[in-house]
């Protein structure tokens, strides 16, 4: 499984300066899960050391210019930037993660300034990054400084696992039974997203129109890659955390019924982490050996060494 890094969030000393700007979430704890493939266009056209750059905005247009000498080097980058973006797209990856406020690698608030002054707002697109998303609108994107914020690391993280799941099914030569089966495991995690996109995805997988299942796949790929790009948040997660409460309770006691409810409410109230509902419930997935449930990628949505359902600020 692969995520592609800019290069200096490695550690790698390609920056303008020949120093690194290593993220020790990646290098620490990234590396375990994913082989991560550096990308680095600067130093591929530049070298290192070399002159900074910034963007500049030119009559309209945003121009790439050397700080020091002023030569414009947009051309260079533009076409490096297409280049490892196809690389990207060729390495089959199921994410990336981009160093923030890059005139490259910066994926948003990247500073442009205005010509022949030092006034900039922080409105822009790397070169490289903008190159990746044309190429691939779908791929799990995320900045470094962002996947500080738990909410976003946690919904980074789903997103990149479904992702690969999907490629994996698509790669399988599924019939229209295994696109139920795919579908249906993933219904409680599209369902913490959103509703709406669920029952788009079921109207693809109904296919009331008979359509042939190349058509269908094409149309449940672009459709489920969009809905897992959306952010859960922590009332969505809770009505699903009732939907799977109401697998089992009218099987249970009273006192346990309360139990679990006043779990999913501490969840809800920010009391409690996520994880500590998930395994209440899946105690109960097992004793009544709810099959339904037990293949619902919401309860096991990447591997529990993460940890990020244990951290309360993991839902907003
Ligand atoms: S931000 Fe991008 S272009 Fe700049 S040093 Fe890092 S990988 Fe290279």
């Amino acid at each position: 499984m692969k995520i592609g890094v800019s290069s200096c969030l490695l550690g790698n000393q390609c920056r303008y300066d020949g120093a690194g700007s290593k993220f020790e979430f990646v290098v620490d704890v990234l590396s375990k899960y994913f082989e991560l493939i550096p990308y680095c266009p600067e130093e591929m056209v530049f070298g290192i050391p070399r002159e900074s750059i910034r963007l500049v905005d030119i009559d309209g247009e945003i121009k790439v210019i050397s700080n020091k000498i002023q030569k414009d080097v947009t051309n260079e980058l533009s076409a490096i930037s297409k280049t490892l973006a196809q690389k990207a797209f060729d390495d089959k990856l199921c994410g990336f993660i981009f160093k923030a406020k890059s005139p490259s690698c910066g994926v948003e608030r990247v500073k442009l300034y205005q010509n022949n002054s030092n006034m900039c707002e922080k409105k822009a697109t790397g070169l490289f990054a903008q190159a990746v998303q044309e190429k691939q609108p779908f791929l799990p994107i995320e900045e470094d400084g962002r996947l500080n914020d738990p909410w976003l690391k946690e919904n980074f993280l789903m997103q990149v696992f479904a992702y690969k799941d999907l490629g994996e099914f698509l790669d399988s030569n599924p019939t229209f039974k295994n696109l139920v089966e795919f579908h249906t495991s993933y219904k409680y995690l599209i369902y913490a997203k959103s509703q709406a996109s669920y029952k788009n995805l079921g109207a693809i997988v109904a296919n009331h129109e008979k359509e042939e299942l190349g058509v269908v796949l094409e149309n449940y790929k672009s459709s489920f890659l969009a809905a897992i790009g959306e952010k859960g948040n922590i009332n969505k997660t809770y009505n699903v955390l009732l939907h799977i409460f109401g697998y089992f309770k009218k099987l249970i006691q009273k006192e346990e019924k309360e139990h679990i409810l006043s779990a999913c409410q501490e969840y809800k109230e920010g009391i409690i982490p996520l994880i500590a509902v998930i395994k209440l419930l899946n105690l109960y997935v097992k004793r009544f050996n709810q099959e339904y449930l037990k293949t619902q990628k919401f309860l096991n949505p990447y591997p529990k060494e993460f940890a990020l359902r244990s951290d309360l600020k993991a839902y907003k």
